[in-house]
């Protein structure tokens, strides 16, 4: 109709002009369960994507207490002081049960919060990793059309949660704390090999001694992968984000990374890849809900799942005779 045609395009005027309640109505709606909501956000999104992709987008993880938040807020305002302009976003699949345990909290980034060239969104919530992951991408996307040149992705690793960031940022960036010499115990495996920076954060005060001991273990195992196909050799930073000290050179760290890879062109072979893996994860999503959010099929898998307990059928008779509903 008419008036839908009107409110879509009214949303991606007032996106394209970097309107921020027009930005995070449009987010709500990518975010809404609601079908006719869904609908409308996939419109803007389609009008909006011509204007998105023009940004770098960078993840960053690290253990609760690793200082994630004091981070972000302290580069966000590095970044936005240089003129640049921060949005914020977050994968925590974990949300839906522990209500807005990253971002949530408005206490968090009380500055950044405030920086007109910023704008942070909490992490979606939702039953599965995928489905907040395929939110969040979407918003990225609105944030782009918006004129945010830098995203920024925190995520707690929870789960799957790092691999899935991964896939959607240009640059990985874990948190670490220095120990006494224990640096590389209890890191999750694989979570090195996507680090395209590691950054050892509270090295002030008396920590800075153990920093300078956990950037060397930490180079040494990055050295034992093999030259990613990036050519981008993973480094070992030491920062503060409470005093602000080594946020520059992160900076110029990253800016560095994405020259190297503008040149060797891995930066749209990258981009490429991750909307291709995309494509075939929202299908995929598409389906399971499509298939799960039936009434007739939440009704008929229950019964399924009565007869197993019971022994009258077995979990492939169960799954056949529901996907053949
Ligand atoms: P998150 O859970 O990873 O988001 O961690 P927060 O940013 O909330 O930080 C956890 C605690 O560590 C807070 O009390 C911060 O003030 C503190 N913190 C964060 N960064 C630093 C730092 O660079 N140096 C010191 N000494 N403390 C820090």
């Amino acid at each position: 109709s008419r008036k839908k045609q009107n409110s879509v395009a009214a949303f991606v005027s007032g996106i394209l002009q970097g309107n921020i309640t027009l930005l995070s109505k449009a987010i709500t709606l990518i975010e809404s369960t609601n079908p006719k909501h869904q609908q409308k956000a996939n419109e803007i999104l389609e009008l909006c994507l011509p204007h998105a992709n023009n940004s770098i987008r960078i993840g960053i993880t690290g253990v609760p207490g690793v200082g994630k938040s004091t981070f972000i807020e302290t580069f966000g305002k590095h970044l936005t002081g240089k003129g640049k302009k921060v949005a914020v976003l977050a994968v925590d699949p974990s949300s839906s049960i522990n209500l807005g345990s990253i971002l949530g909290d408005k206490t968090r980034m009380e500055e950044l919060v405030t920086d007109e060239n910023a704008f942070i969104r909490p992490s979606p919530s939702g039953t599965s990793l995928g489905g907040v992951a395929q939110k969040t991408r979407e918003s990225i996307i609105l944030c782009e059309a918006a004129g945010f040149d830098t995203i920024i992705i925190e995520t707690v690793g929870v789960g799957q949660s790092e691999t899935v960031v991964h896939s959607m940022v240009d640059f990985f960036l874990l948190l670490k704390l220095s120990g006494a010499g224990d640096e590389l115990q209890g890191i999750k495996r694989g979570i090195i090999e996507m680090a395209d920076a590691i950054v050892i954060n509270k090295a002030d005060g008396e920590n800075i001694q153990n920093a300078k001991i956990a950037k060397v273990a930490f180079n040494r195992a990055l050295h034992l992968y093999p030259l990613k196909e990036s050519k981008w050799q993973p480094k070992v930073l030491t920062a503060s984000a409470l005093h602000n000290s080594g946020i520059q050179k992160i900076d110029a760290l990253i800016l560095d990374y994405i020259a190297l890879t503008k040149e060797n062109l891995h930066f749209n072979r990258k981009r490429n890849e991750q909307n291709k893996f995309w494509l075939l994860a929202t299908i995929d999503q598409q389906l399971k809900d499509n298939f799960y959010n039936k009434i007739k099929i939440k009704k008929a898998l229950q019964e399924e799942i009565d007869n197993l307990e019971t022994g009258k059928t077995t979990p492939f008779k169960a799954a056949k005779k529901l996907l053949e509903m």
